[in-house]
């Protein structure tokens, strides 16, 4: 399998430039321009019904332009599913209402110890070609005294995943998050990932994987950074 590397530990919190280059050449190449999705201020105004209706009669558009024919069985209802799909689904982590509420707990007991909770699955889209891209989470912390349930890191890893993404946002998004909800910059994500617009469409590439990692804190020294790799590797 061919493993392509991004480690984003360098990447400087608060600044929203990857690269400056082309559209097509961010499109053909995946590269995201920013940490923060990029979304207009007034992405929130219509609500999400009427976004379903407004999505629904474009997208009876596009199908109508390729020339199907709606009065099928069959693709009669398509229009309505995927518009539903896109807003109450697969693009749900748009909307900041959305983002899940987290409690923390004290941590009398494992102070400083590091927390990982790995093969976290997740499914998110492409950006570029509203192509899945899906693969596994591997999320770590080392206590400030504080810690979450389990379960919401899988959720947090799900919300940022549900919008129109790039590997590397995701990346950075979601460590982000932990930074702050945590209150530690002692946080590292590492993602595995399969883009369906690099295996599908384009190179046709079926065996190519990436990964990207983000690595704060304790996290950039290699004893730490090894114990996490480590526990990532075990069965
Ligand atoms: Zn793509």
């Amino acid at each position: 399998m061919q493993t392509s590397n991004i480690d984003l530990s360098t990447f400087v919190k608060g600044t929203n430039s990857f690269l400056t280059i082309s559209d097509d050449d961010i499109g053909n190449e995946h590269i995201g321009t920013g940490i923060e999705t990029p979304l207009r201020p007034d992405a929130f105004l219509l609500s999400d019904e009427e976004k379903i209706s407004k999505i629904e009669n474009h997208f009876r558009e596009i199908m109508e332009v390729l020339g199907l024919d709606l009065r099928d069985d069959s693709l009669r209802g398509t229009p309505g599913r995927v518009a539903k799909m896109y807003v109450k689904e697969i693009f749900q982590g748009l909307h900041p209402e959305n983002k899940p509420k987290v409690a923390l707990f004290e941590n009398k007991y494992q102070y400083n110890q590091m927390l990982v909770e790995k093969d976290i699955t997740f499914y998110s889209n492409c950006e570029h070609h509203f192509v899945p891209i899906y693969g596994k989470a591997h999320v770590a912390y080392i206590s400030s005294g504080k810690v979450i349930g389990l379960s919401k890191l899988n959720r947090i890893v799900d919300y940022f995943a549900r919008r129109p993404q790039v590997q590397e946002r995701l990346t950075v998004q979601i460590a982000n998050e932990l930074q702050e909800i945590l209150q530690t910059e002692d946080v590292a994500v590492l993602i595995d990932a399969k883009h369906l617009c690099v295996s599908s469409r384009g190179i046709k590439d079926i065996n190519s994987a990436t990964v990207s990692s983000f690595y704060g804190g304790k996290f950039q020294e290699e004893k730490t950074k090894s114990e996490f790799l480590k526990y990532l590797s075990l069965e």
